[in-house]
């Protein structure tokens, strides 16, 4: 067992009742789970010639950013409506209710780019899944996605499947 795997706590009842929340913030405060975690994605996607990682706010700056500083890449963040102080590329994606909106810098990524999307846990794939189409528009190349966790129950690989046929890691 790899050290964060005991370390993900099922919090019942949150955000609302009868959804099983996955709280990975002990996993993110133990120094070698943590360190495990971010070395396990980072080798996963070595020698891929990973120029950017990709990730959402707020959890999947946490993981995307140690990543990409493991694989000598730089970080990009794609972030809520208002918050990116420049020219922005925008995608809308479904929620359980209603929608929601991601927003990345216009010019952060290049044609030149190879991407790795991170985030801490996929569940129905919808915020992958814009995140993929904000790398898409920017015209570069996604080489691949890796999750901390991913809720396979929910499918969320046949929604990124819809999208791209990168390849998708997930450590659990
Ligand atoms: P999706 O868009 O795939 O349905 O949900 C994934 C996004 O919501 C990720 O950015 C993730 O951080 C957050 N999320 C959804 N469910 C959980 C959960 O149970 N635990 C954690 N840590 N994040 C979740």
């Amino acid at each position: 067992m790899r050290p964060y795997e005991e370390l993900i706590v099922d919090i019942p009842n949150y955000p609302k009742p009868g959804v099983v929340f996955k709280d990975l913030t002990p996993a993110f405060a133990d120094a070698d789970a943590f360190a495990a975690m971010v070395d396990d994605l980072a080798a996963h996607f070595a020698d891929r010639g990973i120029t950017k990682v990709v990730g959402a706010e707020a959890r999947g700056f946490i993981v995307g950013a140690a990543v990409a500083l493991r694989l000598g890449a730089g970080f990009v963040p794609c972030r809520k409506p208002g918050k990116l102080p420049r020219t922005v590329l925008r995608e809308s994606y479904a929620l359980e209710y209603g929608t929601d909106v991601l927003e990345i810098h216009a010019d952060a990524l290049t044609s030149d780019d190879v991407v790795l999307i991170v985030d801490d846990l996929v569940a129905t794939g919808g915020t992958t899944t814009a995140m993929v189409r904000l790398v898409r528009a920017s015209g570069a190349r996604l080489a691949g996605l890796g999750f901390v966790m991913e809720l396979a129950f929910l499918n969320p690989r046949a929604a990124i499947a819809a999208e791209t046929d990168a390849e998708v890691f997930s450590l659990v």
